[in-house]
């Protein structure tokens, strides 16, 4: 099936590199992954990933054990970088061009982030690879994701998570949790929903940008979001 969108971001967590591990990369993951972006590519589709960094380090549970916040959070940043290099390269390795933006400076690494030079090698066929979040500390890769999503002009921010969709409440603990197929963005907000942070929704809702949650684990993968045939729950303006 044709794919329905032109330009896609893409919301790679950390966890989603680490598999059955909750630190580091595995490599079986980080090659699967880097396939069906590849897959997605090679079928026409414009793709910007943000990347997370929880397999390697989270700001806030550095600051728990007593490292300043902003430290914390530059370390955190520092552990997205690693990730986009390593997701850049394996999507190469697939035989899609990609590159890697980077929103810290940092030029011997990678390129720095500008909405200008990701515009055009998405145009050239590049998947972009982002890394470091929005490049400043009390936000997270998800607010990035909606940020990046806005400003490169995406049909839909893809948001990949342990459930199919978004739910009233924790379906991992409660099983009368009900699923829902489309949701506001004032009820995830109001009913403090969890699947990305409030900052995260809150500028998805002021620029009008719908967020697809859908199951990392479907057997179709990001090809069955794409199609529309995965079960998902899109987030957006009240229908
Ligand atoms: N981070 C940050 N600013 C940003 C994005 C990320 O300071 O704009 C830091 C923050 O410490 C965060 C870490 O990078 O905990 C890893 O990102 P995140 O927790 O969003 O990764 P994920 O949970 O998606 O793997």
């Amino acid at each position: 099936m044709a794919p329905a969108y032109k330009r896609i971001l893409l919301k790679v967590s950390g966890e989603a590199l680490a598999g059955d591990n909750s630190f580091g990369i595995e490599p079986p993951f980080l090659h699967g992954i880097a396939k069906q972006i590849a897959d997605a590519a090679k079928a026409g589709v414009q793709v910007a990933i943000v990347v997370g960094g929880g397999n390697i380090f989270r700001g806030m549970a550095g600051a728990a054990d007593g490292t300043d916040r902003v430290t914390a959070d530059l370390m955190g940043m520092l552990g997205t970088m690693i990730n986009a290099l390593a997701l850049s390269n394996a999507i190469n390795r697939q035989g899609a061009k990609s590159m890697a933006f980077s929103a810290v400076t940092m030029p011997s690494v990678a390129d720095t982030f500008t909405a200008r030079a990701a515009k055009a090698a998405l145009e050239d066929g590049y998947v972009v690879v982002l890394g470091g979040g929005i490049g400043n500390p009390f936000f997270t890769t998800d607010t990035a994701s909606t940020l990046r999503a806005i400003e490169l002009e995406c049909d839909v921010v893809l948001k990949g998570t342990k459930v199919d969709g978004v739910y009233s409440d924790d379906p991992m603990t409660n099983p009368n949790a009900i699923r829902y197929d489309t949701v506001s963005y004032d009820e995830v907000i109001g009913k403090n929903l969890r699947v990305m942070d409030t900052a995260a929704f809150a500028l998805a809702r002021d620029n009008s940008m719908p967020i697809i949650v859908y199951a990392l684990n479907d057997e179709a993968g990001l090809a069955g979001v794409l199609s529309g045939t995965s079960r998902s729950t899109r987030v957006g303006k009240p229908v």
